[in-house]
């Protein structure tokens, strides 16, 4: 560090919904934050082909499109962006460092919105379907699947809400889970077995999915009986768990076991005095670009104030 180094008032990490939103507050506000997005900037939304849910836009948009909106509109007021990862910070001392690379960056706070990723089984057939039947998310996508036979992969929570979720539009939900027995809640897993429009697979895993341009069948295993068949199908949605992007901020920031960053009950403060959290990085139940942008918006006001309250 050298000593006639600039000191950034804001620094964001993470260019999805929650720290454009904080970008665009921030930047109006005069603070002129310097966002590192990212080499894959703008976050889950890029591989969200329709966003309906997102208010404002009632013929519906892009996600991609969507992204590209908020940047602009976070650039139009000034905010600087470096387009490649942040790759380690200290958070020790103030001012806070955060490295890209081997090129160093002062801030006196940071706003951490670096999102979490929705894990995937690995087939390299999901990969191809992403988009075309497959998803990771029934909130967004479920309303795609009228009439339409789905399969939701997992045992936990999430696959229970999804598959309740999902059984307003499709015909028929299978849930297909790798063990015997559920990992969700008695009261989310009793709810998803008593809706007569989801029956479940036990100890059944999805081996390949199949179709053309869009999925139409899964061939699925039992891992019991070894039996391989192939299941028709209009929709796959993997519901085995999300991860945060933490692993920058392991040991510097309080988490929860999950990984999830913990912020101040109603705020955006995290453990470490000038640093905020916001979007899905510290939230795993909403988990929805709205809310997403809610909490960056609560990150950019909280820095706001907390500078002022610095004599800044
Ligand atoms: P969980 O980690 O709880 O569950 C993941 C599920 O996916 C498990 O059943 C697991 O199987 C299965 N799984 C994991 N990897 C694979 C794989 N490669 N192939 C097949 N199956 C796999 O994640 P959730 O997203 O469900 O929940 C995360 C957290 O969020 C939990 O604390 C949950 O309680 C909470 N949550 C709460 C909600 C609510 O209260 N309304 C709603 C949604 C989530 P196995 O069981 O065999 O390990």
């Amino acid at each position: 560090m050298n000593a006639a180094q600039n000191v950034e008032k804001v620094i964001i990490v993470g260019s999805g919904p929650a720290g454009l939103t904080a970008a665009v507050y921030s930047s109006r506000a005069n603070l002129k934050p310097l966002m590192i997005e990212g080499e894959e900037a703008g976050g889950q939304l890029m591989i969200t082909s329709d966003v309906e849910n997102y208010p404002g836009f009632a013929q519906g948009v892009t996600g991609p499109e969507l992204m590209a909106e908020m940047r602009k509109q976070a650039e139009r007021f000034g905010t600087r962006f470096i387009t490649r990862n942040a790759t380690r910070v200290d958070l020790s001392s103030r001012p806070f460092k955060v490295w890209v690379g081997d090129e160093l960056h002062l801030g006196k706070t940071v706003i951490v919105a670096t999102g979490a990723s929705a894990m995937y089984l690995g087939l390299e057939s999901e990969r191809k379907f992403y988009n075309k039947g497959v998803s990771a998310c029934a909130t967004c996508d479920g309303a795609f699947f009228k009439n339409v036979e789905v399969a939701v992969v997992g045992g936990g929570d999430t696959a229970m809400e999804e598959a309740n979720f999902l059984t307003r539009f499709a015909s028929k939900v299978h849930i297909i889970h790798r063990r015997d027995a559920f990992r969700a809640s008695k009261i989310m897993a009793d709810r998803a077995l008593k809706n007569p429009k989801i029956q479940v697979m036990w100890e059944t895993v999805v081996e390949e999915v199949l179709g053309d341009k869009f999925v139409n069948a899964l061939r699925i295993k039992n891992l019991k009986t070894d039996e391989v068949k192939t299941m028709p199908i209009g929709g796959l949605f993997i519901a085995i768990g999300h991860k945060p992007n933490t692993a920058l901020f392991e040991g510097q920031l309080e988490m929860e076991e999950s990984g999830y960053l913990v912020t101040k009950p109603k705020s955006s403060h995290t453990n470490v005095d000038g640093v905020f959290a916001c979007g899905d990085v510290q939230d795993h139940v909403y988990r929805q670009a709205v809310t997403a942008a809610g909490s960056g918006c609560m990150a950019a006001i909280d820095a706001e104030r907390w500078l002022e309250a610095q004599g800044e």
